[in-house]
């Protein structure tokens, strides 16, 4: 069962499990001092000088922690999986069922569910299931608490620590599949992030568990570790409220139902999967500061377009959204403003808006610029060219086949209503006017 293997659970405290968003939510807003100041431009520092040495240094950490786990968890079942594909192999090779729950790590939701869903699991996400609140839900960034822009921060500390899975009264038939946030080289200590109950409760009842470490998640020692995980709750802390359910009973996920029990004197099992699937060549490229990245989803904090991705089929982020792209699993890059909203919330300051750019620019070198692209990069000649024909240029965009030629190539939908061109430009009006108002 790797007997001994350190666990440890982080959570927001002093409150816990439900009452952490509604927490979060009145410290923001009614009674600032009941909250912890912290100096986070202190913890980005620290943060960075961590991250910098793990992605300078990862060879040699992977070495000391493949030593670690030799030597100390002789029954810790470790599987190193190059690619996405095998870390799902050994997953069926693993699993008595074919349920499996999971966190809400990206790791496991971006990069393993597609794979674990064309092998025929049902892949449950146990957060989303669990988290609601009767607070009033966050519209927008507008409604954030804003609380590091104030100094201001929720606590997380070590909350449980085991070693190795605890004895269970009862063992329950299913594979619990979890993201880790953090995962030492020196010991082989394992940090995850909770904000409810759905770890802990994997953890106790499941199995067979598999811990899931991509390996930007390896870091030197239990303290670097810890002080990571710690900077995932703090800095994301807003960024989750934005799942917030509003409504008892409203909630995002599917229910796992009663799950069957394991039958009496079953032995459980620990996995760990140490995952690359392209996190080595991440560090040898130009979009290497990706490697950096912690998952705290403090990014999503000010994005403007994060509402287009509501239906994404993965933990929505800047970050995962570039990621998604650069891995060849979406074809477009464009909904991105530039408006540097993700750069100024990350505490690595990872130049999401540059590297956006740098990947579509990789892409037009790639596939040339589309013939959409290219009508539509260019608004003065459009503009131009509708004013000098108005108003017949209104009356042809109300023509159905000419719109949905425009849907086929630009991509504008057939009903949207667009906006009418005038023969006279804006300049020669305001040359007009604007002589008349002096
Ligand atoms: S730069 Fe792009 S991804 Fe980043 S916050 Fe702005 S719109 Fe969102
Ligand atoms: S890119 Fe986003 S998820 Fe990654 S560290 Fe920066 S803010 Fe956090």
């Amino acid at each position: 069962m790797g007997a001994g293997l350190p666990i440890s659970i982080m959570e927001p405290l002093p409150e816990r499990k439900q009452l952490a968003v509604a927490q979060i939510l009145k410290q923001g807003r009614d009674t600032l001092t009941a909250v912890q100041t912290a100096d986070p431009s202190a913890a980005k520092g620290r943060l960075r000088e961590i991250r910098r040495y793990a992605a300078d240094h990862l060879p040699l950490l992977l070495e000391r922690l493949r030593q670690t786990l030799a030597a100390r968890y002789p029954g810790l079942r470790v599987k190193f999986a190059a690619t996405a594909h095998e870390a799902v192999d050994y997953v069926r090779s693993i699993s008595r069922g074919t349920t499996v729950l999971t966190n809400n790590s990206a790791v496991v939701s971006r990069e393993l569910k597609p794979g674990l869903l064309a092998a025929g699991f049902r892949v449950i996400n146990s957060y989303a299931y669990e988290f609601e609140t009767k607070q009033k839900g966050i519209a927008d960034y507008w409604d954030l608490p804003r609380l590091l822009d104030r100094n201001l921060a929720v606590r997380f500390d070590v909350s449980r620590r085991m070693a190795g899975l605890e004895e269970a009264e009862v063992i329950r038939e299913y594979t619990a599949l979890l993201g880790v946030n953090a995962l030492a080289a020196e010991d082989g200590s394992v940090f995850f992030l909770q904000h409810f109950t759905n770890i802990a409760r994997d953890l106790h009842e499941a199995r067979e568990v598999v811990l899931v470490a991509g390996l930007d998640k390896i870091v030197k020692d239990a303290e670097d570790a810890l002080f990571q995980t710690q900077c995932m709750g703090i800095f994301g802390a807003e960024s989750m409220l934005f799942e917030v359910q509003p409504g008892a009973g409203q909630k995002t996920g599917e229910a796992p139902g009663e799950l069957p029990a394991s039958p009496p004197g079953v032995a459980r099992g620990l996995h760990l999967i140490l995952l690359d699937n392209g996190r080595h060549d991440l560090l040898a490229g130009k979009y290497r500061d990706l490697f950096l990245c912690i998952g705290c989803r403090a990014c999503n904090q000010r994005c403007p377009v994060r509402h287009s991705f509501a239906g994404a089929d993965y933990v929505w982020t800047p970050r995962n959204y570039l990621k998604q792209f650069l891995d060849g699993k979406s074809s477009s890059i464009d909904t991105c403003l530039h408006c540097e909203g993700c750069r100024l919330a990350c505490p690595l300051e990872i130049d999401l808006p540059h590297l956006m750019w740098e990947a579509k620019l990789d892409y037009v070198a790639k596939h040339r610029v589309s013939l959409g692209h290219m009508v539509l990069g260019r608004p003065e000649l459009i503009a131009r060219a509708g004013s000098m024909a108005a108003p017949l240029a209104n009356a042809a965009l109300r023509v159905g086949p000419l719109r949905r030629v425009m849907e086929l190539v630009p991509g504008i939908h057939r009903e949207v209503r667009m906006p009418a061109f005038h023969r006279e430009t804006f300049a020669a009006w305001f040359a007009r006017y604007g002589r008349k108002g002096q």
